[in-house]
């Protein structure tokens, strides 16, 4: 018996990296998973390994929010776990920070976690049987650091969201947390200044001794999205190793 057994389960960013290996986590415990991306190819490959459904979504679109939720209200009637993944990372100083760029990072981990809260939370409300939204922020969401404003200035207004709306939907039996990874082995993290050039002195820095395999996270996102976190809403967990202590 899977833990998340008769759940309906949504995992943007879901085509690679941590989003994929969610994806593939909460499928094998029993949940029909919808996983949605950008990236076609490598979502639709990462759908067909664990049994999900691809969906095209880019996740600063309203417009796309509202087609992917329709869908999976179409198929299940219901949408119990939704995994607000999707993320870029850009690295500039603050005072050579492009505001094209700026608005690209705010777009996509910003607004979209807000639409993602506000599009399926109002499905979610509306189908009547609570849920669990899992935000994914970052430790960039609970200190500063040089090169990343807009990352981080997005990952800061996430952890604030989740608490605005695990306020709002606590009401409805909908939970709302957020993750805080540190260093996690994905394509990204190969666009992070410093970390892949120096993997062994970012190591020797992280109390673990290692940078995280998708899959460490994907065990959080799994805790929180079953009965066993019941009573936890507005929290934030870091999931770094130690690193940010
Ligand atoms: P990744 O780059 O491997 O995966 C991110 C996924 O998001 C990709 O599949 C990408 O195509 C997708 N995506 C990007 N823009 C999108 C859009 N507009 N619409 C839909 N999908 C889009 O990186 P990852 O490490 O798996 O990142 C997952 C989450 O974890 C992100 O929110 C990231 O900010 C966060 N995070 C990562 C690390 C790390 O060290 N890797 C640390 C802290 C937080």
């Amino acid at each position: 018996m899977g833990r998340l057994d008769g759940k309906v389960a949504l995992v943007t960013g879901g085509a690679r990296g941590q989003g994929a290996a969610e994806a593939t986590l909460l499928a094998a415990e029993g949940a029909t998973v919808y996983l949605t991306d950008v990236l076609d190819d490598e979502g639709k490959a990462t759908a067909k390994a664990c049994g999900g459904t691809f969906i095209h979504h880019d996740v600063s679109s309203e417009a796309g929010w509202n087609t992917v939720v329709d869908q999976v209200m179409g198929e299940q009637s219901r949408l119990d776990v939704v995994v607000n993944n999707a993320g870029i990372f850009f690295s500039r100083a603050l005072t050579e920070m492009p505001l094209a760029d700026w608005d690209r990072v705010i777009a996509i981990n910003q607004t979209g976690v807000f639409l993602g809260m506000k599009v399926a939370g109002k499905a979610m409300q509306a189908a009547g049987n609570g849920g669990s939204i899992v935000n994914i922020s970052s430790v960039a969401g609970m200190r500063g650091g040089s090169g990343a404003i807009a990352y981080a200035a997005s990952k800061w207004a996430v952890r604030g969201m989740t608490k605005v709306a695990a306020s709002e939907l606590g009401r409805y039996g909908i939970r709302v947390n957020s993750i805080h990874p540190g260093a996690i082995d994905t394509p990204m993290l190969q666009q992070v200044p410093g970390i892949e050039a120096n993997r062994e002195r970012t190591v020797r820095r992280i109390p673990l001794g290692r940078i995280a395999d998708p899959e460490d996270i994907a065990r959080v996102v799994l805790f929180l999205a079953s009965d066993d976190s019941s009573y936890m809403s507005g929290a934030e967990l870091t999931v770094d190793g130690a690193w940010m202590v």
